[in-house]
């Protein structure tokens, strides 16, 4: 922290990433009755409509600032945050439907084109990938599942039109030793699930039975079309500002 950045947080604290409110005591991104709304939305896991599939949070306003920011403000370790102040962090239902799922399970995020990565800097659902192997004492694994081509934002599209969008987009390596393991695929935003079952799709292609979902957020797809909008704007301001929220 330099002197300018110390010296505001001693005036003024730091502002809470999702209520706008000033605090010297957030931990680190949320103030305290930001973080037991946060704990509150996701004490139950979601099922969004698919008997393999878990979402830990719903998206509403205060889990979209901590999205936004994960996405676009080079937060990538709000993925761990979320992860732990879920019910699979507390040690809760989400936890127990993961133990359900298998032992030694290994966690594969939806893989990024390498253009992706290298504009953002990170995966994000490879650091929530590895925050649930911690909690569950399972293994990240990033050498199986891959991303074929760059496709763009889904975010626009209906579910059919999604589904078209990255079929055939990722591949699966057969590791013959690992066939019998129980694979979870995990990305941060859940909409209609098509990025998803493309991945599972490309996973049983290669042989495995065993493929699971969980995915940080849950969102309905008809808020994910209005929320684009304010996606686009959000990254374009994070190149064109520097943003004064203090990074752990
Ligand atoms: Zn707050």
């Amino acid at each position: 922290m330099n002197l300018k950045d110390s010296l505001s947080f001693f005036f003024f604290g730091v502002s809470c990433l999702a209520c706008g409110g000033s605090s010297r005591k957030l931990d680190p991104w949320l103030c305290s009755n930001c973080k037991e709304e946060l704990i509150a939305c996701g004490e139950h896991p979601i099922w969004p409509g698919k008997e393999d599939a878990i979402c830990l949070f719903p998206m509403n306003s205060l889990t979209r600032s901590l999205v936004l920011a994960m996405k676009y403000k080079g937060m990538q370790k709000i993925a761990s945050y979320l992860v732990a102040h879920s019910s699979v962090g507390r040690k809760g239902e989400a936890l127990q439907i993961l133990e359900s799922w298998g032992k030694n399970m290994l966690f594969l995020p939806v893989p990024v084109h390498s253009a992706r990565k290298r504009e953002r800097g990170y995966n994000q659902s490879e650091q929530a990938a590895l925050e649930l192997s911690l909690a569950c004492g399972g293994k990240l694994c990033t050498n199986i599942l891959k991303r074929r081509i760059y496709k763009p934002s889904q975010t626009l599209l209906g579910s059919n039109e999604r589904s078209l969008n990255v079929a055939g987009a990722f591949e699966a390596k057969k590791e013959e030793k690992l066939l019998q393991k129980s694979m979870v695929i995990v990305d941060d935003v859940y909409t209609t699930g098509a990025t998803t079952s493309s991945c599972a799709r490309a996973l049983r292609r290669a042989g495995f039975e065993n493929v699971k979902v969980c995915s940080l957020l849950y969102e309905l797809p008809v808020s994910a079309v209005a929320d684009r909008a304010a996606d686009i704007s959000v990254g374009w301001k994070t190149e064109t500002q520097n943003f004064s929220i203090l990074l752990p």
